[in-house]
């Protein structure tokens, strides 16, 4: 795992190109994992997706500012789940939790690692999923998910 003094950085880009953003991590992202909630099926039309929480310091929206559009379901509900989306292609770019996350006064954005560059990332230490989340509404068959992470 990288030290802090040596960041690494991970650029992504939405479905059609018009959204770009660039990561900068210092440290592990907060919260990672696999969702398996129906919520999140239905905002990404797909049985289960990856994500990973990290300080909003640590992303760059590069290109497509006005690209983004943003959809929140219950406004009071706390923390604030904002969905962003891009407005020319529908791809999910990103998440904003707040103005809380476990109590704390911050401000979070999940990112999904199937839209960085690197390929690989989704793996990468800073980024690699943790658990698998809200297993019990889960439509893929996860008796023949072996990868050990816990299940909640
Ligand atoms: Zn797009
Ligand atoms: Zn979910």
């Amino acid at each position: 795992m990288a030290a802090p003094s040596e960041p690494v950085e991970f650029s992504g880009h939405c479905y059609c190109g018009a959204v770009q953003f660039t990561l900068i991590l210092h440290a592990p992202a907060t919260f990672s994992g696999f969702c398996h909630c129906e919520d999140c099926q239905r905002a990404h039309a797909s049985p289960m997706y990856q994500f990973a929480y990290i300080d909003a310091s640590a992303f760059t929206l590069l290109a497509g500012q006005d690209s983004v559009k943003s959809y929140v379901r219950d406004e009071t509900k706390a923390p604030e789940l904002r969905r962003w989306f891009c407005t020319h292609c529908g791809s999910r770019v990103y998440n904003t939790l707040l103005p809380t996350l476990e109590g704390k006064v911050r401000s979070h954005i999940g990112v999904f690692p199937s839209l960085l560059t690197d390929r690989t990332a989704g793996q990468h230490a800073l980024l690699k999923p943790r658990y698998h989340l809200h297993s019990k509404e889960a439509t893929v068959p996860l008796e023949c998910v072996h990868d050990r992470l816990p299940r909640r």
